[in-house]
């Protein structure tokens, strides 16, 4: 018997409800039951040909070695090259960073700067892994909900009661997983005033599914919309969702540059680098024809306009529209309280994604591990057909509830 026990910042934090509850699907299936698996976080398409083509030929030219912590120059050349043709967002070199996918740079980032319970402001719903990842490091997360009347979005009164001396972030991610609501550029003018009005916050920007985007005007950010904040805006983002590229592990951030110079040296000390080959392959991706963005979102928009319609007929359930990501949070307010044909009482939306995994074989993800309840996260990263399978069994699901 080994006497080890973890340090008290692993006890402190949980496993990624996420990637457990994919884990738990994978089981069911393996074990021969039929399921649909709506828990996917990540696209369902292959990395583009053209950009594994692109790894094979920095492995051929022997880029196989560590590279500069802070990235490759070609690497660090095409994120400041898609910031600008984007965003139209100048970034120096020195305000560039990168690292084995957006999730190690978050957690980077907060260490290099949270210490000593310092308060991360973290609306809800929220991305699983903020307030553990602010907790690991010491820090103490400030959940402000936002329910669906705000479209699950922070509002300047919201934001500015969340504000005390001891804050030091704000975490914004637009479009949101899990609900895929993102901000006008009104919206962030105004969480601006906010926040030019309290020099002493930062602000998290987690843009990872900011080419995910559906919406007809173009999709913005705080620090393009608020250029004051630019000094204190950390915009994270990263290869993994636009170019279905999540195993490559790569992820990049553009900001101050003290604060960038934290980043690397934590990372110095951490992974030296990310892979060689992964950057040749982001530094293509981001670089080359954008055809496979483009033509992605156009699959992942019309599984949106199928999967809400779907959702908002059944009753006892209806789901905002998103503007952007690959996700669905519908409210399942109507089936709280109702009976199943087994007799179990749903209490919590946790109680009704287990109906619907036990007795429709559709897997979700309870909205309580997001922060808001009652609602349930559905990926529609998988395909049509799957969509309208789990669609055909939430419905009958429902229907079958007294
Ligand atoms: N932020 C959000 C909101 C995410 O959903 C994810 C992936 N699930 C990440 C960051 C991390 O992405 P990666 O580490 O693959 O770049």
């Amino acid at each position: 018997m080994t006497n080890f026990v973890a340090a008290s910042r692993v006890a402190r934090i949980k496993i990624s409800p996420s990637t457990a509850a994919a884990a738990r699907a994978r089981e069911l299936k393996a074990a021969g039951k039929d399921i649909v698996d709506m828990t996917v976080g990540e696209p369902d398409f292959d990395t583009p040909e053209n950009v594994k083509a692109a790894a094979h030929a920095a492995i051929d030219r022997g880029e196989t070695k560590y590279t500069a912590v802070n990235g490759t120059p070609a690497l660090r050349k095409a994120i400041i090259g898609d910031f600008q043709r984007r965003l139209s967002l100048q970034y120096a070199d020195n305000e560039i960073c990168v690292g084995g996918g957006a999730k190690q740079i978050l957690f980077l980032a907060l260490m290099a700067s949270v210490e000593n319970g310092a308060e991360v402001i973290v609306p809800a719903p929220y991305w699983v892994s903020y307030p553990d990842m602010v907790i690991a490091n010491d820090g103490k997360p400030v959940i402000v909900e936002c329910p669906q009347e705000q479209g699950f979005k922070l509002t300047p009164e919201a934001l500015e009661k969340a504000i005390t001396p001891k804050t030091l972030w704000l975490i914004l991610n637009a479009p949101s997983n899990p609900t895929g609501a993102a901000y006008t550029r009104q919206e962030l003018e105004a969480l601006g005033e906010v926040l030019l009005r309290h020099p002493h916050v930062f602000i998290l920007s987690d843009d990872i599914y900011d080419q995910v985007w559906f919406r007809d005007e173009p999709m913005t950010t705080l620090v393009a919309a608020v250029p004051a904040l630019k000094d204190r805006v950390l915009l994270t983002n990263g290869v993994s969702k636009s170019y279905a590229m999540t195993g490559w592990r790569i992820g990049y951030a553009a900001g101050p540059a003290p604060l960038i110079a934290a980043i690397n040296k934590l990372q110095s000390q951490m992974s030296s680098c990310p892979s060689s080959v992964s950057q040749a392959a982001a530094a293509y991706a981001l670089s080359a024809d954008q055809t496979f963005v483009h033509d992605s979102v156009k699959v992942y928009k019309d599984r949106r306009d199928y999967a809400c319609a779907r959702l908002n007929a059944i009753p006892g359930l209806s789901c905002q529209v998103p503007d952007g990501a690959f996700y669905l949070f519908p409210n399942c307010a109507g089936v709280m309280g109702r009976t199943t044909p087994e007799g179990r009482v749903i209490e919590t939306d946790l109680d009704f994604v287990l109906y619907l995994l036990d007795g429709v074989g559709v897997a979700a993800l309870q909205g309580a591990a997001y922060g808001l309840s009652p609602y349930f996260r559905l990926s529609i990263a998988t395909s049509l057909e799957a969509i309208r399978q789990a669609c055909d069994r939430i419905e009958s699901a429902v229907r079958a509830l007294r």
